[in-house]
């Protein structure tokens, strides 16, 4: 299937970066949001990258004003009504994306594809809330859309082998690097990193070594372009312990323990950069 038009739920961070990248590999786009307010800051958002792009010789003026009129944009639903595939990347909430699924499925056409961007909810329990599980996926881009090349597709138990072909090639054509994931907590990469993130604040809490000292080492050591402990900041150590607190009920396993280092600097509101203290003072 040669999918020319993407709907795209949700203008936010990962809306309007899906909704740049298709719009720049020549795909046209309907992005909707359920508030104007953010189409709009979506836009601008998108506006102002293909501008930074432009400053770097990597797009031109043509180019940019081309990949903008291919982005049609606002809050009606009825808008995707023609979509072959539609991209759900609204808020993480499970009854919303329930009722935004349910919505999406009686309004689209049979054979067209769902596909969510959560980083958390099961894909099965969400295709569940369609009636067109075989034709649902996990699309799990990364943050920053434009900047990062992979991207995990997700098959809930039902998702069917077309479905699975079609949203890779369609990944692909993005150029993107997907790898076919089965679902199951966390997926691939934040199964691994943020337990990951989760070691080090056991470490530090051993006083092993310093928070400087063991981001350098991981950065120095692995290759890894930050420090665990800094990232834990960037992502926010109540994502963090929230994740963690998944896979130790998913997995009934002690092995996902969250560090009680972790728990003690949520519970003291040090949730990292957006708090101005997490693991550093900011
Ligand atoms: P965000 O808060 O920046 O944007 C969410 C948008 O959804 C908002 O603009 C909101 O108005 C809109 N929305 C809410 N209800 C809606 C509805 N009924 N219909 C249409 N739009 C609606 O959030 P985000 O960071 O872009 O995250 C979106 C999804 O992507 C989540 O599932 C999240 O888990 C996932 N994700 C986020 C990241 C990340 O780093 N931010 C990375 C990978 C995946």
């Amino acid at each position: 299937m040669s999918i020319q038009t993407v709907g795209i739920i949700g203008a936010g961070t990962m809306g309007n970066g899906i909704a740049q990248v298709c719009a720049q590999s020549g795909l046209n786009v309907v992005m909707i949001d359920v508030a104007q307010a953010a189409v709009d800051k979506g836009l601008a958002t998108i506006a102002g990258s293909f501008d930074r792009l432009i400053k770097k010789d990597k797009l031109t003026v043509p180019e940019k004003e081309a990949a903008l009129a291919r982005i049609q944009a606002g809050t009606d639903y009825a808008a995707l009504a023609a979509c072959p595939l539609v991209i759900e990347a609204a808020t993480e909430n499970e009854g919303l994306k329930r009722k935004i699924l349910a919505q999406l499925d009686a309004l689209l056409p049979a054979e067209a594809i769902i596909a969510t961007n959560t980083s958390s909810i099961s894909i099965t329990k969400l295709a569940a809330a369609t009636s067109r599980p075989d034709r649902f996926i996990g699309m799990h881009f990364f943050n920053p859309v434009p900047m990062m090349a992979l991207v995990e597709i997700i098959r809930g138990l039902a998702t069917s082998d077309a479905t699975h072909d079609a949203v890779k090639a369609m990944a692909e054509a993005l150029g993107k690097t997907p790898i076919s994931v089965k679902n199951a907590p966390g997926f691939v990469v934040n199964r691994i990193l943020i337990p990951m993130i989760n070691e080090a604040f056991f470490v530090l809490a051993e006083g092993a070594a310093t928070a400087e000292d063991i981001d350098a080492g991981m950065k120095l050591g692995c290759n890894q372009p930050i420090g665990p402990l800094a990232l834990a900041d960037m992502i926010g150590l109540d994502v963090c312990l929230a994740v963690m607190e998944v896979y130790v009920n998913e997995f009934a396993d002690s092995k996902y323990r969250p560090a009680p280092l972790l728990k003690e600097m949520v519970a003291a509101g040090w949730l990292g950069r957006k708090t101005g203290r997490g693991v550093y003072r900011y």
